[in-house]
């Protein structure tokens, strides 16, 4: 009887070779890019203290009360598996003493995220990111070049058609003023529409704007908005900004309402959106976070990162995705060796061995079979030369070199083989 068949759990994905290599490529690209801007790579680990993001993103976010993946270690301690990068990366600032280096510290890190959610297109419970931050300055400039990296790196892979979002949050000073303003509006036009609404406005007012829900879409559009409470300083910022953008050649929409589901936020928030995403259709967050390494216990640090969504951006770019600039994106097979009988067979490996320490990529079949059975599978392979070995060849010290674009077979000295296909591979 067959066994029960199992299968990975619910809201993540198996990404097979040939999406594999698109996300290579992609990442190939960044790695290219925010390398010409000065970044870093940085790995944190994947899982920290549950402390760190109950504090760094904030104890009334959704990230932190509904979607944490949070266990109890055989220690007793509470880990969480990170459900994003920034807290971790700006901990690892704090404990490592990065903030010692003179100037701005600009990192990245690529890697899994987890976030207990409602699996869906575009939305899984491991996801990937790609995020850049960078630590030092609260220079608008620096907000901008951030942004630059961003858009050249996502018109690089191939994405077009992009809405760049753009918002000032204010800061301590001006929030507190706008969130109280917000809550006196909500409370009156949302009395009524249950207990449980109430308490997350009054938890925090700003949230509501982040409100996908239709019936909400009508109270957010007459709900006071966040430009007309900037203080003196967002509004420098938030016009510096769009300045350096423009000169930059940077489109990009002001979004009053965009307020980004995370607490550390402040000033400078983004998204890029992308209309053929459908309902998730986020394909990058990002803002500024002055206050988060000094809430973590380092020293006052102005900061403003970004994180791209890997599957969405994959979704985006489609099958002809990155790589569409003309490099090749695949390393196929170049040589497939087939062999007819035990001493072949054995002869076969070692062959093989041979040619891919000449750098060749060689493939070979397994487990004998007829002649035309073990040619499917050299034709399968896409190898542009095929190797047959047999008896005959092996008692002449010669092995039958077949070019399957040219449809020709010639006769190869065995001890000249390696040469003579790193000669027409490699010229
Ligand atoms: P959303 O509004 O879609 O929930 P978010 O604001 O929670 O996004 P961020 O925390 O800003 O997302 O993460 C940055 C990017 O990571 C998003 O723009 C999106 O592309 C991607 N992302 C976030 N959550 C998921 C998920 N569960 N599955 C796949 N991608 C995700
Ligand atoms: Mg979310």
């Amino acid at each position: 009887m067959a066994r029960q068949k199992l299968t990975a759990v619910r809201g993540v994905k198996d990404i097979l070779p040939e999406e594999a290599r698109r996300w290579s490529e992609a990442e190939r690209v960044a790695r290219e890019i925010f390398a010409r801007y000065g970044y870093g790579e940085i790995r944190v680990p994947t899982f920290e203290r549950t402390e760190l993001f109950s504090r760094g993103i904030g104890d009334s976010t959704d990230i932190v009360t509904k979607e944490m993946y949070t266990f109890e270690d055989k220690g007793g301690d509470s880990i969480t598996l990170r459900p994003e990068a920034t807290a971790s990366i700006c901990r690892a600032y704090v404990q490592n003493s990065l903030y010692a280096q003179a100037g701005v510290a600009k990192l990245f890190c690529m890697g899994p995220m987890f976030r207990y959610e409602r699996p869906q297109a575009g939305r899984y419970r491991q996801f990937h990111q790609i995020d850049a931050e960078a630590l030092g300055t609260d220079d608008p400039a620096l907000d901008a070049e951030v942004i630059f990296m961003l858009m050249e790196f996502l018109e690089a892979v191939g994405l077009a058609g992009l809405s760049l979002q753009l918002n000032n949050i204010g800061d301590a000073e001006c929030r507190p003023v706008y969130a109280a303003a917000l809550l006196e509006f909500l409370k009156k036009e949302t009395a009524g529409m249950g207990a449980d609404l109430a308490e997350r406005i009054e938890r925090n007012p700003l949230r509501f704007l982040d409100s996908k829900d239709p019936d909400h879409a009508e109270i957010i559009s007459r709900a006071p908005t966040i430009d007309q409470y900037w203080n003196k300083r967002c509004r420098n910022h938030f016009d510096t900004l769009c300045r350096h953008l423009d000169r930059g050649g940077v489109r990009y929409e002001r979004n009053p309402a965009l307020v980004r589901g995370l607490d550390y936020y402040c000033l400078t928030v983004f998204e890029v959106t992308s209309e053929d995403l459908g309902a998730q259709n986020a394909v990058c967050g990002g803002g500024r976070y002055d206050g988060l390494v000094e809430e973590l216990g380092g020293p006052p640090t102005p900061a403003i990162g970004f994180a791209i969504g890997m599957e969405r951006l994959l979704q985006l770019t489609g099958k002809a995705g990155p790589g569409t600039g003309g490099e090749s994106v695949e390393y196929p097979i170049e040589v497939f060796i087939v062999a007819l009988g035990e001493s072949a067979e054995a002869e076969s490996l070692t062959l093989a061995s041979e040619l891919r320490g000449r750098g060749l990529r060689a493939d070979r079949t397994f487990g004998g079979g007829s002649m035309k059975s073990q040619m499917k599978r050299a034709d399968r392979s896409g190898a542009r030369y095929v190797i047959v070995l047999g008896d005959d060849e092996i008692a002449g010290g010669v092995v039958a070199l077949r070019d399957m674009a040219e449809s020709q077979q010639e006769k190869i000295e065995r001890a000249g083989i390696g040469d003579h296909l790193c000669a027409r591979l490699r010229a």
